[in-house]
């Protein structure tokens, strides 16, 4: 997987904001730590608290995050693969309240983006190559076997929850909570550390953040965005505390064959991988439906995707088409300065 990062932060780039970010390092009660989870680096910054309590509240974050990653992993062993497993035998299974509240959220997004957002093609995901295996040799996937899976339709709305009890009216339904649980579980991780008494905090997970308050010495956290067909950054973000910031993009993660490349995005309605947006970015104070959105306006398109970020309340957006131009929500306008 991709360790690429979509955005990254001040500390990265020689604007501005590095200089806070480069003295405040050196301060005392700036803390740092980095994992690899969710398939990306995590890097965590905590300001505010001692040595010994960002320590322990780190720890925590840590094993929260290690958690949430190994069990809502869409294909290897774990929750997400036994209730996939029921699922395909039709039987009933147990889920626990973070599961069974992610599912009724995901079915409100996959609602209100029209169903572009869906987290049940799974199978249709898998078949594209894009659970495992390696990009050698890699070649497109049957189409019939991709036509006979969108004609059956999997969505989140088969699914039905009942006193934690879990089933599907449709077999070929495959939850694949890729677009949607890393921002899930970075919510979580803050909700933890906020519960600790930590006021400012970055959760970055490989340019998918959430920030809690503002940047050390009470300046907004400014976001440099990747450009998604060239090294480098193609705009600066100003967050406002709190909020959430999430890229999806058909630059990072795809799968290459006769001199093409094929994203890991997938249009629910077509079975086929995304084209026409290079990349989508969301800002959101539910770190959630950011990155459920963001997947959502790649699928969507040039042409739907203010159309999909009305309907899914984003007010805040950033899209990048194929050929590089960009094209901002109108409030995006205050918070985005563009390069070049
Ligand atoms: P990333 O995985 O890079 O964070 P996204 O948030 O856009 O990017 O999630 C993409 C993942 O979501 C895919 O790898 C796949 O698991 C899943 N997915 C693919 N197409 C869709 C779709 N139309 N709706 C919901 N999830 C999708
Ligand atoms: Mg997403």
């Amino acid at each position: 997987m991709a360790m690429s990062r979509r955005t990254f932060i001040n500390t990265c780039l020689g604007l501005g904001v590095i200089a806070v970010a480069g003295r405040q390092a050196a301060r005392a009660d700036v803390h740092r730590e980095r994992w690899y989870l969710f398939g990306t680096l995590v890097d965590v910054t905590i300001s505010g608290v001692s040595h010994s309590d960002a320590r322990s509240m780190l720890a925590a974050l840590s094993t929260e995050l290690q958690r949430r990653n190994r069990d809502w992993h869409p294909w290897k062993p774990g929750v997400m693969r036994d209730i996939n497993n029921a699922i395909a035998s039709r039987a009933p299974i147990r889920v626990d309240r973070h599961m069974a509240h992610m599912l009724e959220h995901v079915r409100q997004l996959h609602q209100a983006s029209d169903g572009l957002f869906n987290p049940a093609i799974g199978r249709v995901v898998a078949h594209w190559g894009f659970h495992g295996g390696t990009a050698d040799g890699w070649h497109t996937p049957r189409r019939d076997v991709i036509d006979r899976l969108i004609a059956s339709r999997p969505s989140p709305m088969d699914l039905q929850l009942s006193r934690g009890w879990l089933r599907s009216t449709n077999p070929d339904v495959q939850i694949d909570l890729g677009g949607y649980a890393k921002g899930y579980a970075i919510d979580l991780g803050r909700r933890l550390i906020a519960e600790q008494g930590v006021e400012h905090a970055l959760i970055n997970a490989g340019g998918d953040l959430v920030t809690l308050g503002s940047a050390p010495q009470g300046v907004p956290w400014n976001v440099a965005i990747r450009h998604p067909q060239r090294a480098g950054r193609i705009a600066w973000l100003t967050t406002v505390g709190g909020e959430a910031v999430f890229t999806s993009g058909s630059y990072e993660r795809f799968r290459e064959s006769g001199g093409r490349r094929y994203p890991h995005i997938i249009d629910p309605r077509s079975g086929e991988p995304v084209r026409g947006i290079a990349s989508a970015t969301v800002v959101h104070a539910d770190p959630a439906l950011a990155d459920a959105a963001a997947t959502a306006l790649v699928v969507a398109g040039p042409g739907r995707w203010r159309d999909v970020a009305d309907r899914l309340d984003v007010d805040l957006a950033m899209v990048v088409d194929d050929r590089g131009r960009v094209s901002l929500t109108p409030a995006m306008h205050d918070r985005v300065r563009l390069d070049g």
